[in-house]
């Protein structure tokens, strides 16, 4: 079940925050509904998918990119930033499109 989108200046149901800009369709159990940013970003199917991919996507470019060195036994310091940072792009990537996906215009 889809809810009707709010009203621009309207508190958000949800958690109160006033709607100002682009509600958020998420898929709930019952269906649909729209959330404010914030609570798109904490949806839990959004994060585990993100995570998923970010775990493929971050586990196959730091074999890629940092495979030989980590094999070979020269790991850097410099790895402890550049591995993390290669997780959190394919997350930060796959977030960012399922937002721009779920976008229900402005509200
Ligand atoms: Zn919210």
């Amino acid at each position: 079940m889809t809810s009707l989108p709010p009203t621009a200046g309207t508190a958000w149901q949800r958690c109160q925050v006033t709607l100002k800009r682009t509600a958020y369709e998420v898929r709930t159990g019952g269906g649909r509904s729209l959330r404010c940013l914030c609570c798109a970003l904490m949806h839990r199917p959004l994060v585990a998918r993100s995570l998923i991919i970010a775990l493929i996507v971050g586990t196959l470019l730091t074999a890629i990119n940092q495979g030989n060195v980590i094999f070979q036994g020269d790991a850097s310091p410099a790895l402890a930033w550049k591995i993390p940072l290669t997780y959190a792009v394919p997350y930060c990537v796959a977030t960012v499109g399922a937002l721009l996906n779920s976008r229900a215009g402005p509200a």
